[in-house]
């Protein structure tokens, strides 16, 4: 999606939603489609799910309680309208999937909208190991990199370790479940994942720490909440250095 296209999603009466795509800033011009809330919500879940799991093999199907899904390419989502015994209704939508990519960022926490609006104050969010000599080096980097008055910490020994790794599927879990918090809750659209010098959690050469904080990035990005996810490496000086 280029920086002019733009998608709203206004609420309507009876529990609808009419999502609004704008294909520049200025004629105020928008394509639109009317659904009904339920519906959106499961498109953007269905999105969010099949681009965790790296489908790319077309054609993608899904059929969940009140649609049927086609993604025939990468181009472009269809979605069908079931009634209550699972069979098509006459409604039905092809949407474009830079709108469906843009609407799942809105719908992130299942339908409570992370708009920044909501919150007077910013937050951005960090994936940090648990060592003491970390913390306070990487909340200030965050906070001036990201321009923000507050950082949520999670913490793990080496949580570069543990999501670059899909064996710690609990504990990688664990960790989703908690930037959801932050992302949902605080409205975070940054995420920062760290690796460190000498670290005891997860005692590996540096090199690898870099490896594993680029495949961590990837692990994060695939969550799908549509944040900016960065890399960070803090050195045995205490300085905070981007990894990329
Ligand atoms: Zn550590």
């Amino acid at each position: 999606m280029t920086a002019n296209h733009k998608v709203l999603l206004q609420d309507l009466p009876n529990a609808d939603v009419e999502i609004r795509y704008f294909d520049d800033d200025q004629s105020g011009r928008y394509r639109s489609w009317k659904m009904t809330e339920a519906v959106a919500r499961e498109v953007t879940a269905w999105w969010r799910d099949s681009n965790s799991k790296n489908d790319s093999q077309f054609p993608l199907r899904g059929k969940t309680e009140p649609c049927e899904l086609f993604m025939v390419n990468e181009k472009q989502v269809d979605v069908h309208a079931l009634d209550r015994l699972g069979r098509r209704t006459m409604m039905s939508w092809s949407l474009p999937s830079d709108v469906v990519e843009k609407l799942a960022q809105e719908y992130v926490c299942d339908g409570k909208a992370s708009e920044g609006l909501m919150h007077e104050r910013t937050f951005a969010t960090v994936i940090n190991c648990m060592d003491g000599r970390t913390q306070l080096p990487v909340i200030d980097y965050a906070k001036q990199r990201f321009l923000v008055d507050y950082v949520d910490s999670i913490t793990e020994p080496g949580p570069d370790g543990i999501l670059s790794n899909t064996i710690e599927k609990f504990y990688i879990d664990s960790i989703r479940r908690r930037v959801e918090i932050s992302v949902c809750n605080h409205g975070s659209r940054l995420i920062a994942i760290v690796g460190h010098h000498d670290c005891a959690g997860n005692p590996v050469e540096e090199r690898v720490h870099f490896e594993q904080i680029k495949r961590s990035v990837e692990t994060v990005q695939s969550w799908g909440y549509g944040c900016d996810v960065i890399g960070l490496w803090v050195d045995a000086n205490g300085e905070v250095h981007e990894v990329s």
